[in-house]
């Protein structure tokens, strides 16, 4: 083995501080600059593209080395987390001037992805650490540390588990030692994050969180939570709210692949946020507003009453259009108060965010105001009005206290205002006098003696001095001047009276910066003191914010108030539209449909030909339903529903290839979950199911699956299909019912009209879709060839057994039908209908 260089002593410091901390990026703080060593430094030069140096270059073995100034080092930082890394933080602990020998070296904190916060406030999404132990069922804990909240549940399967943890889009999991391995692989596959691991001492629980949460497993996770971010962010849980226990079954449930498939937050194909609902419903003006309306979308409410608030305060915003303008307009001055409260209780926040603070709370008097009109005149607001308060001695104290000019730097002074601390007054003028003071003692001494060239300077050693030089000293008055400092040509001296005017400037400089930082510090702590107060205060703006953008896009849709069903299980739309694809494609090109299911209907079989709008009809259902659910308005003419509890969806996505398995099975894996899990009250989307196998696989499974919902379930089922065979279920299932999408030929052409009819469709124009996407003429033809061959080889005595059970129902289709068909069709379009009475259009139809 080569020898090694004998590790200095600083070097072993920074092994033994990065064994600690191996799997962080270790930033070892060395004067003005965090150095990184060895396979941290060549791993971290390449992220942030920083130079790759290294210490004792001339040695056998140099050590890689590369650094980040240490006033810049939080954009660096920010990159490294970014990439899902952490980062150690590791600080000089004594004045390296006093320090003998080694300066010492801690690690003050530990930076990691879910409880990065980013200096800025104003994040418009929370940013979640989330803590998961196996013990019978599964306790899921979360946490946002730049708000404060902290939400705790328990959960009894895997997919609850994986469904929770997406929708908080957590970047980093606690894992307690009883989760399996294998299941973080599962939701390594769903969804990227950081994984960390705690086995350090356990924080003890206040008696507050222990009266909060009754649950011994849910203590326990949240102890493991608490302990873990105490040890490596100190002070990060000074601020945490009171834990909130919370149950999924209190909400509408969706699985992970539902609010995909949905595309609540995410559009599908491009993984973007646009093309989202969120996106399109976001009008809020805050950024706490913006993150409650994802926490709203992520739980639509099941309680009839939740929702009926939530939709008389919309309507009471909606009525009242100047007031909701008046509010709009308040709420867009309010900074993002959450994270405000929780800078100051973390003792982190600065002067121009006080002052921040301090201008959103005075928009408070304002917006209680115009809630109160408009709850005089509705008595919708109530609930809400109840949780603001105007807070006049914080908004007071911050106005008296902070300059308004400050700059952000605590350090950079002149924080404090004028006039409101009587001795930072004295030192401030006498800062601003002294230099007076000095001319002016100058030009009385030059007076007094009659010296033209004396001046007063002044010096870091002797501090003021007067300076005479040797030529002039007989001119002193004797006795007044005491000596302190002998030049070439020059003696220098003090008077009393300088030292006087000196000390006062000198002590004026000095104590001003540290009585700034002391009066700073007094305000943050009386701020602090009313942190309750001020979080209840960001939730109700956060929710009056959600509601007035409810507002908003109820408005400018033209959406309807739904009448929420608790008697019947009746769903009741007149042109209703998909919000989404109508903003794409533009409110004159997208056509609007009825959705009707009447109490006896249960299924509705939707066929029609490709890219018809099938999938488009089914989404816009799921997607009034849980808009409905939040207590939002629905883009409808009209609008009855009944309460779910739960959606599950079956439609084709890209998430099929994931982990390996093939469409099919994940087909069938979801339908299998959605009828393990739905209850009658339960709305189930299929698109298409079953096409992912062979096509007589795929009707045989398409309809016994359908026949044992139909026989088993009084929930809603929208089911797409293009195997028209299944068309003919109608006859024996009296809950299903047909309806298509239709299309019409024009020149050969296949035209689509997007609208729903009553009824089957007739063909499924498969080849017109592929000609509509470009394909060659030649392939086309061959392609319709092959097609009326087939059509005419098809009997139904050949098909396999399981599809006996039902023979009488499918009808197969000959040529010769084909070819009256046309005719008939031909016909049709020979008529020239203006020129018909409508009883000889009647006569012509008939037959
Ligand atoms: P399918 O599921 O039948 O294959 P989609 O629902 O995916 O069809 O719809 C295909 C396209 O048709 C959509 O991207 C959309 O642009 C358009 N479309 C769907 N429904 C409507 C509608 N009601 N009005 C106008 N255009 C629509």
């Amino acid at each position: 083995m080569p020898q090694k260089t004998k590790t200095t002593p600083m070097m072993a410091q920074y092994e033994s501080l990065k064994s600690k901390y191996s799997d962080a990026f270790l930033f070892f703080r060395l004067g003005d600059f965090y150095e990184l060593f060895n396979e941290d430094a060549t791993r971290a030069a390449q992220i942030l593209e920083i130079t790759l140096t290294s210490r004792n270059k001339n040695a056998d073995d140099p050590i890689p080395m590369c650094g980040v100034p240490y006033h810049s080092a939080s954009s660096y930082i920010k990159v490294l987390i970014e990439h899902g890394y952490k980062v150690a933080i590791a600080e000089q602990m004594e004045d390296p001037k006093q320090a003998k020998g080694m300066v010492e070296r801690d690690v003050i904190q530990v930076i990691t992805p879910g409880t990065y916060m980013n200096d800025e406030v104003g994040m418009q999404e929370n940013n979640y650490i989330a803590a998961l132990s196996h013990q019978e069922n599964w306790q899921f804990a979360y946490s946002d540390i730049g708000t404060g909240e902290v939400k705790v549940t328990t959960l009894t399967d895997e997919d609850s588990v994986i469904t929770e943890f997406s929708q908080i889009s957590a970047n980093e999991l606690l894992v307690a030692d009883n989760v399996p391995d294998a299941f973080i692989n599962q939701l390594e596959n769903v969804h990227a994050f950081t994984r960390s691991q705690y086995d350090g001492e356990l924080t003890a629980l206040s008696t507050e969180f222990k009266q909060a949460i009754t649950d011994e497993g849910e203590r326990n996770i949240l102890q493991l939570l608490i302990s873990y971010v105490d040890t490596i962010q100190p002070h990060a849980i000074d601020h945490w709210q009171q834990p909130e226990h919370y149950e999924v079954s209190h909400y509408l449930h969706m699985d992970y692949y539902a609010k995909k498939n949905l595309e609540l937050t995410q559009s599908v194909l491009k993984e973007k946020k646009s093309g989202s609902l969120l996106h399109f419903l976001n009008h809020t003006e805050t950024a706490m507003g913006s993150r409650l309306l994802k926490q709203w979308l992520d739980r639509p409410l099941i309680s009839k009453a939740g929702i009926i608030q939530r939709q008389n305060q919309v309507e009471a915003l909606i009525d009242y259009y100047f007031s909701r303008m008046e509010i709009k307009e308040q709420l867009h001055g309010v900074y993002d108060l959450e994270r405000l409260v929780a800078k100051v209780a973390m003792g982190t926040v600065n002067p121009r965010e006080l002052i921040q603070l301090k201008t959103s709370l005075a928009k408070l008097p304002y917006l209680i105001e115009e809630l109160e009109t408009i709850d005089n005149k509705s008595g919708t607001w109530k609930n809400i009005l109840n949780q603001l308060e105007t807070v006049p001695e914080i908004v007071d104290l911050i106005e008296r206290a902070i300059n308004p000019e400050a700059k952000p730097q605590l350090k950079d002074g002149n924080v404090i205002r004028d006039g409101f601390n009587e001795q930072l007054d004295t030192y401030r003028e006498a800062m601003h006098n002294g230099k007076n003071w000095i001319a002016n003692l100058q030009a009385e001494e030059r007076q007094k003696t009659g010296i033209n060239s004396l001046k007063i300077g002044y010096n870091k050693v002797f501090g003021y001095y007067i300076e005479v030089t040797k030529t002039n000293l007989h001119l002193l008055e004797e006795g007044r001047y005491e000596r302190k400092q002998t030049l070439t040509n020059a003696e220098r001296f003090i008077t009393p009276e300088l030292k006087e005017v000196e000390n006062t400037i000198l002590e004026a400089e000095e104590h001003s910066l540290s009585l700034e930082y002391q009066l700073f510090t007094q305000v943050r702590e009386q701020v602090k003191e009313a942190k309750a107060s001020l979080q209840r205060i960001a939730q109700g703006v956060a929710q009056i914010d959600v509601i007035q953008s409810f507002a908003e896009v109820s408005e400018r849709h033209q959406f309807t108030r739904p009448e929420i069903l608790t008697d019947k299980r009746d769903i009741h739309l007149v042109a209703s539209r998909h919000p989404v694809v109508e903003g794409v494609i533009g409110k004159h090109q997208f056509v609007p449909n009825d959705i009707n299911m009447p109490e006896d209907t249960g299924i509705l079989m939707i066929t029609g030909p490709n890219m018809s709008g099938k999938s488009t009809y089914m989404r816009q259902l799921g997607l009034i339903v849980i808009m409905a659910q939040m207590g939002l308005f629905v883009p409808a003419k009209e609008a009855k529903l009944p309460i779910f509890d739960q959606i599950f969806t079956r439609i084709g996505a890209a998430d099929d290839l994931l982990a390996g398995q093939s469409t099919f099975m994940v087909e069938m894996m979801e339908a299998n979950h959605a009828l393990q899990q739905a209850t009658d009250n339960s709305l189930l989307l299929f698109d298409e199911l079953g096409r992912g196998t062979s096509t007589y696989d795929g009707i045989a499974l398409a309809q016994a699956i359908l026949e044992y919902i139909h026989a088993n379930f009084q929930c809603k089922v929208l089911f797409s299909t293009h195997y028209h065979e299944l068309v003919t279920l109608e006859e024996h299932l009296p809950r299903l019912k047909n309806i298509h999408v239709g299309a019409t030929e024009e020149d050969g052409e296949l035209v689509f009209l997007h609208k729903i009819f009553v009824g089957p469709t007739d063909k499924s124009y498969g080849i017109q879709v592929a000609q509509l996407a470009g394909l060659p003429q030649s392939l086309i033809q061959n392609a319709q060839h092959i097609l009326i061959d087939l059509e005419n080889k098809q009997d139904i005595e050949d098909r396999p057994e399981q599809l006996s059970l039902f023979k009488p129902d499918v009808q197969p289709v000959s040529s010769e039908l084909l070819n009256n068909e046309k005719e008939v069709i031909n016909d049709l379009k020979s008529l020239t209908l203006d020129d018909m009475s409508p009883r000889e259009a009647f006569r012509y139809l008939d037959q």
